[in-house]
């Protein structure tokens, strides 16, 4: 199999290979509908596959598409996964794996990174007692650079205000800005919502179900667009001298295996899915591994997403921007290079394949 035919081209296309490949290993299959509908009008879904031993002891977790774009890369895995290397797999140590597919469905089949409320869902799993508002201090005072009210056009001059802005107030006014979640502009960028989202439900009314009484878990979760083209870096959220840290270095590798985003070049984030992850099941060793696979330069993908938004709210009717601003938000998630694609679903594969088996070693330990 050419793991760049892995990809699909579309979220319906996607959503039916990953349920027909579980159907056919025998998974167990869930499908929790969102209530909304793609662009063909098709009802739009998380669905969840289960395989291997019936009560695990351990468990691997893979997600895709929390950020509903990104989902066509973490679902080309989970495809390749299912119709192909899973088919000769035993599950004789007592692993089980959880496939969680398509996270933000509706984000996927309109080709956003948000949700249907515009709610980029990396923020918004907000822990218990934290509140839905609030900002960064220097959002307030860029948000006309991050969010104009107009569409977009092709030749504005995005890069050149970045880097006067960047001159200005320095690289970090922007790498602990824009990213980092805000709860105050709902039309905004990186706008973390102001109630717990539906996918949000779903994974708090079923993951204690789906984990059950494993005492080990590795969670990989796909993401795209941040870091070295075809490359892959694993953000945690664990303290750097950790036995956490320390295990998950050992298993995947000291250089690749980052602690401290910030030092990783990436930044800290309100509402990550990890730390509500590890929050929900205290007495779990649950490790939270968010993947991310380099696409293009951080500013060309702030662009495409600024661009994007820009488009969703403000193009008028049949205005071109909606469409070539998806095409190029497409793009600098998932290139269509496939030399890119076949790189980057080998990784993928051999990320779950480590995964699995560090915890095979720690069930016969
Ligand atoms: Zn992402």
């Amino acid at each position: 199999m050419s793991y760049a035919s892995a990809f699909s081209p579309n979220y319906s296309t996607a959503r039916n290979r990953f349920c027909t490949a579980a159907q056919s290993l025998g998974c167990r299959l869930e499908t929790y509908p969102i209530e909304q509908n793609g662009s063909d009008g098709e009802e739009l879904s998380i669905d969840v596959a289960m395989v291997g031993s019936p009560h695990p002891q351990q468990i691997v977790v893979v997600s895709s598409g929390l950020h509903g774009v990104e989902g066509f890369f973490g679902s080309a895995v989970q495809c390749a996964l299912l119709e192909e290397h899973l088919v000769d797999w035993s599950a004789t140590q007592g692993i089980g794996l959880v496939l969680l597919h398509a996270l933000n469905p509706y984000g996927f089949a309109w080709r956003r990174r948000w949700n249907e409320d515009n709610v980029d869902l990396n923020r918004n799993f907000l822990l218990p007692g934290e509140e839905y508002r609030g900002s960064p201090e220097k959002y307030h005072d860029l948000n006309w650079l991050f969010n104009p009210t107009s569409p977009p056009s092709r030749f504005e001059p995005f890069l050149i205000k970045a880097i006067a802005t960047i001159v200005r107030h320095g690289i970090t006014s922007l790498t602990e800005t824009l990213p980092v979640g805000q709860y105050d502009f709902p039309q905004g960028l990186f706008f973390g919502g102001h109630r717990p989202s539906k996918t949000y439900e779903i994974l708090q009314a079923n993951l204690t179900r789906w984990i059950g009484e494993a005492t080990n878990v590795v969670h990989i979760d796909f993401h795209t667009g941040l870091g070295k083209k075809a490359t892959y870096q694993l953000f945690i959220d664990d303290p750097p001298d950790s036995a956490a840290t320390q295990w998950l270095r050992e298993n995947f590798g000291h250089q690749i295996v980052t602690p401290d985003k910030l030092k990783g070049n990436a930044y800290k984030i309100r509402g990550g899915l990890g730390s509500w992850c590890q929050a929900m099941f205290p007495q779990c060793n649950y490790h939270f591994l968010t993947a991310e696979f380099g696409t293009y330069p951080v500013l060309q993908v702030v662009e495409a997403l600024r661009a994007e938004n820009r488009a969703h709210f403000f193009a008028p009717p049949h205005h071109p921007s909606p469409e070539w601003t998806r095409q190029r938000l497409v793009e600098v998630f998932v290139p269509a290079d496939l030399a890119w694609r076949e790189a980057v679903v080998s990784q993928g594969l051999d990320l779950v394949a480590r995964a699995i088996e560090a915890l095979g070693a720690r069930a016969i330990a």
